[in-house]
């Protein structure tokens, strides 16, 4: 729950328009990220690399640069109406998700890097890492982007 806003702006039925969630079409439900270790030697950067190369996967880094894998699958609980069928049992992680705090609501969140292909994973790589024997270091303490 954290990036990538869908283009399908319809709300979920019901939703009066003083709700925060109005006008989204649950986006916090459309996908889940997965907190990832950075890679710290060749055989983590491979990892990562397969990741990205399955469809509807993307890794990015936060600007609190903590490393995801983003899958891009909505929740089987999500209704065509954008409504959650197990609202009374949902799991925890979708209670203590705060729509005034979700990625919708705060716009001003910009991820570090966001890798979609390889290639950009390779080219952000190159930029700042170098390689010690299979060991990965990190060029310099903030990331640098092209
Ligand atoms: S369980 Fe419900 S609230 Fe949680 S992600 Fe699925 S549809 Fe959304
Ligand atoms: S919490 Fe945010 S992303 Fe989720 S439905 Fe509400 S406004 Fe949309």
């Amino acid at each position: 729950m954290t990036q990538k806003a869908s283009k399908n702006r319809k709300s979920a039925k019901g939703l009066k328009s003083s709700s925060p969630c109005y006008g989204c079409a649950s986006e916090c439900c459309q996908y889940f990220a997965v907190y990832i270790d950075e890679p710290t030697d060749l055989d983590e950067y491979d990892a990562v690399k397969w990741y990205i190369y399955h469809r509807k996967v993307s890794v990015y880094i936060d600007k609190e640069e903590d490393w995801y894998v983003h899958i891009e699958v909505p929740c089987r609980e999500l209704d065509r109406h954008g409504k959650c069928r197990s609202y009374e049992g949902r799991p925890m992680v979708c209670r203590n998700y705060k729509p005034t705090a979700c990625e919708r609501a705060d716009i001003d969140v910009k991820n570090i890097a966001e890798f979609d292909s390889v290639q950009e994973l390779d080219d952000f790589f190159k930029l700042n890492y170098r390689v010690i024997g299979t060991d990965l270091k990190r060029r310099r303490r903030k990331y640098r982007t092209a």
